[in-house]
């Protein structure tokens, strides 16, 4: 028996992170990072903002009905047209959570244009009403960090009285410091008469780098729910890091004298995952998961470790799931092969998937010989974007070389419809390739970002390439692999167009929230 207390882990990286500019995820690509979450045993998953768009609202609707173990949460302004949306995308799903949010700071009620009394009644009427749909509420009074105490301790009473049991202060704007956040909690215990019904939870963002540390010292001063990311990915610099506060809650179990239910093992699997997916590159030296988190480089260092770990290590590697792979693919490792390895690494393919899944495979190990776990996941994620297809590539050719132009010709298909070919020269072969691209698809973006990776190692490993785009300030991110890396070049981009085709149809309101 852990006569601990449970800090519980409200993951919003598939609301939170996905709002940011390219990190956009079709309702397929939720999904997968939904279950692995549940594998990560987080508590809550809020999986969207349903009313923003249809995608959103199925995504939540899909993840409520489908992801075994946490709380599936929407997203809902204190708007009854909100909480409505949010109700009935939680109408199936087997643990629900509706989270509602009003600005209270000065700032965020002049904005909303009410006087504070009517911010207070639209909070407890919002409440009421996602009551109606849920028994699990929270309320969260938006940029609570600027907004003025005695006004906090109403609303916050009045909410918990309306029937939320979760109350979330968030710091929107990344503006609180350590002592004052986790003072502002320790007050809000000692005004709110009620506060003893409801959990409080913190929602902080890093733009001073502070996100982490305010969770914690929340948590100190009695927070029990921490609202964050993997990757601490999330709006401008970024949300609270779901890993660093794992870690430091679990690490230093003998100062905080807490725990949480994370199965950490999944960290580091949870963390390529969402990485991948939402194409935006973990720096090498992020805390926990970074590539270089674990490597010793100075001589000391080595020494030191290879004569017991505790001497330079204060988290074993494998606690995190950080392993070396032992089970190597190849040609011959027929379809069960492939499935079992892919469901060990979390991915559940139907047949039809799977059968894609193989034929790429083996076109892989014949080039490869010896197929990697991180080229599986390369290979399934690449099969799994799901997303309708504008544009399709049927055809290329590249030329290039010491003393030639390098020269490239594509054919694409449009809608199904009708098949375009076309030419171009450029600086490179990825250059004239995504010259043609453009000319074939009559597209005019702008690549504000590219980067090249091997997935393995060795000359034979297979290249992903990750490209960003952007037209008119709305932006997209592709993502392609392959052992030929012009070949990658040109799916990611196509990709990516692909994204931004799809998002010219989709209507999303742009609310800052929460
Ligand atoms: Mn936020």
């Amino acid at each position: 028996m852990d006569n601990r207390d449970r800090v519980f882990i409200f993951d919003t990286t598939l609301r939170d992170a996905e709002q940011t500019p390219g990190a956009k995820l079709s309702v397929r690509e939720k999904i997968e990072i939904a279950q692995q979450l549940g594998k990560l045993k987080v508590d809550v998953i809020e999986a969207g903002f349903p009313i923003s768009s249809d995608e959103d609202f199925e995504a939540v609707r899909r993840i409520g009905q489908e992801v075994e173990g946490p709380t599936v949460c929407g997203l809902a302004r204190a708007v009854m047209m909100d909480i409505d949306r949010a109700g009935e995308a939680l109408s199936g799903a087997v643990r629900p959570r509706i989270h509602t949010f009003i600005g209270t700071s000065p700032h965020h009620i002049a904005m909303i244009g009410k006087s504070p009394d009517e911010v207070l009644g639209m909070a407890v009427d919002a409440v009421s009403r996602a009551r109606a749909f849920v028994d699990d509420v929270e309320f969260s009074p938006m940029d609570a960090a600027r907004t003025e105490l005695d006004y906090l301790y109403a609303v916050i009473e009045a909410s918990i009285e309306a029937g939320a049991s979760t109350v979330n202060i968030p710091d929107t704007v990344g503006y609180a410091v350590p002592e004052q956040f986790g003072g502002l909690i320790r007050n809000i215990r000692d005004n709110v008469p009620n506060i003893n019904r409801a959990v409080i939870s913190v929602h902080c963002h890093d733009d001073l780098g502070m996100a982490v540390i305010n969770s914690l010292t929340a948590i100190l001063n009695g927070a029990r729910q921490a609202e964050c990311t993997v990757n601490g990915l999330g709006e401008r610099a970024g949300n609270a890091s779901l890993e660093e506060i794992v870690m430091a809650i679990r690490t230093r179990g003998d100062y905080y004298e807490l725990y949480t239910n994370i199965d950490s093992k999944e960290i580091c699997p949870t963390s390529r995952l969402v990485s991948r997916l939402m194409g935006i590159p973990v720096a090498p030296n992020k805390a926990i998961v970074g590539a270089n988190a674990f490597a010793h480089s100075s001589g000391i260092h080595q020494d030191g470790v290879l004569k017991n770990r505790a001497n330079f290590e204060i988290i074993d590697p494998k606690d995190v799931g950080l392993e070396a792979t032992s089970i190597v693919l190849t040609a011959r490792s027929g379809r069960h092969a492939l499935r079992h390895r892919l469901e060990e690494l979390g991915y559940h393919l139907d047949q039809n998937d799977l059968n894609k899944a193989y034929e790429r495979f083996l076109k892989v190990a014949d080039k490869k010989k010896e197929v990697y776990d991180e080229d599986l996941m390369a290979i399934v994620e690449d099969e799994i974007r799901d997303i309708p297809e504008k544009f399709q590539l049927l055809y290329m050719h590249t030329t290039s070389g010491t003393g030639t132009i390098p020269s490239a010709t594509v054919r694409i298909s449009v809608d199904g419809e009708s098949e375009i070919q076309e030419s171009a020269w450029g600086d490179g072969p990825v250059d004239a390739t995504y010259k043609a691209i453009a000319k074939a698809t009559s597209t005019n973006v702008q690549v504000d970002e590219y980067h090249i990776r091997s997935v393995t190692h060795g000359a034979e490993a297979m290249g992903e390439v990750t490209v960003k785009v952007s037209r008119k300030g709305d932006g997209a991110t592709g993502r392609g692999a392959s052992t030929d890396i012009i070949q990658a070049s040109a799916k990611a981009y196509i990709d990516a167009l692909n994204h931004l085709a799809l998002r010219a149809g989709v209507r999303r309101h742009r609310t800052e929230a929460v």
